[in-house]
């Protein structure tokens, strides 16, 4: 485990290397303890406000360029493994086997839960941190879904209104009729629906018109060529432009460098995602950068990560 990278240097799941049935039948049935027994663990990254010139009304109320500009607007809950002899694994190395053996349900459930606590947690020390949680395509067929998160917010006392979900284009394809009415019933909550990796599915623009969502998060490959691809500029530029005709809000996932931020920022990106601001971090280490954050952010602009 690479503490600096915070990345796995082995790769725990590989198909091929998996040949042996024994040795994949035995990481399913690790992971599947591993759910009930605390193994995995939810961290947070944080969700920026970008600021604009002139203040606006998006679906979170309205935004004052010159308050609000570089607050922190949410987090995103981003699942690991703590594997007893592997280390820290990250979802790619272990979601598959989830999706492809039956448990995608149960870790949803464990990483709601977690996330929800976590939210009243939040809310004790008086901090109201709106917290997005990923669902696959698999959990939107599920019709108990929208029953499981009302009680878990009615047990912690969190309001609808912080939570997201976040769900891919692609997922609401599976059986489009069942998953769109999963997502509505979960929107009738008051919960807010995010569409992930925005951009990169099918069908982006049907999905736009059927659901009200209230987010878009654009695909890390547009932000990542935001200066280099002109255009990826031009893609990034009109959705951010469709999404405000919608009254959604955009996220820039994947930001790692300031003058993408400040490009976003002049495109009137509402909030930015990414390891320019911090790396996904347990919930302990997001309170103390957090702390940090608040004491060096400029009023006006984003402090970044290198001047903590
Ligand atoms: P995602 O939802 O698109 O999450 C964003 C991914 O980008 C995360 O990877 C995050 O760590 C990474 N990231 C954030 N900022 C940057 C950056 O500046 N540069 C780069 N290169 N990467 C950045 P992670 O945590 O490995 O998660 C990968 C994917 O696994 C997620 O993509 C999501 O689809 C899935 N996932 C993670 N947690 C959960 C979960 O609890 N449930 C479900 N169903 N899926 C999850
Ligand atoms: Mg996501
Ligand atoms: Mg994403
Ligand atoms: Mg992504």
């Amino acid at each position: 485990y690479d503490a600096k990278r915070n990345d796995l240097l082995v790769v725990a799941y590989e198909p091929e290397r998996h040949s042996d049935p024994r040795g994949l039948l035995a990481m399913v049935g690790e992971l599947r303890r591993a759910i009930t027994t605390g193994e995995l663990k939810v961290h947070y990254q944080p969700q920026l406000h970008t600021g604009f010139q002139d203040d606006r009304t998006t679906p979170s109320g309205v935004v004052t360029g010159e308050t609000r500009n570089g607050l922190l607007a949410g987090a995103e809950a981003l699942v690991r493994w703590q594997h007893p002899r592997l280390g820290l694994l990250m979802p790619g190395q272990f979601l598959p086997l989830a999706e492809s053996h039956g448990l995608m349900d149960a870790i949803t459930r464990e990483v709601l839960t977690q996330a929800v606590a976590q939210q009243s947690r939040w809310r004790s020390v008086g901090r109201d941190i709106r917290v997005s949680v990923n669902l696959s395509a698999g959990t939107l067929l599920d019709r108990s879904l929208p029953k499981t998160v009302e009680a878990l917010l009615d047990e912690y006392q969190v309001p609808a209104t912080s939570l997201v979900l976040e769900i891919t284009e692609t997922a609401l394809l599976r059986e489009p009729e069942r998953s769109v009415s999963v997502v509505k019933a979960l929107m009738v909550l008051g919960i807010q629906v995010s569409i992930d990796d925005f951009g990169t599915g099918y069908s982006s623009l049907t999905q736009l018109r059927q659901l009200p969502v209230s987010e878009l998060k654009l695909d890390r490959s547009f932000t990542a060529d935001l200066l280099v691809d002109p255009r990826a500029a031009a893609i990034v530029a009109n959705t951010i432009a469709l999404a405000h005709d919608l009254h959604l809000r955009v996220v820039a996932e994947g930001v790692e460098d300031e003058p993408t931020l400040a490009a976003l920022a002049h495109l009137s990106c509402d909030e930015t995602q990414g390891y320019l601001h911090s790396r996904p971090l347990p919930a302990a280490d997001f309170d103390d950068w957090l702390r940090r954050y608040e004491l060096v952010r400029v009023p006006g602009s984003c402090a970044v990560a290198s001047e903590l």
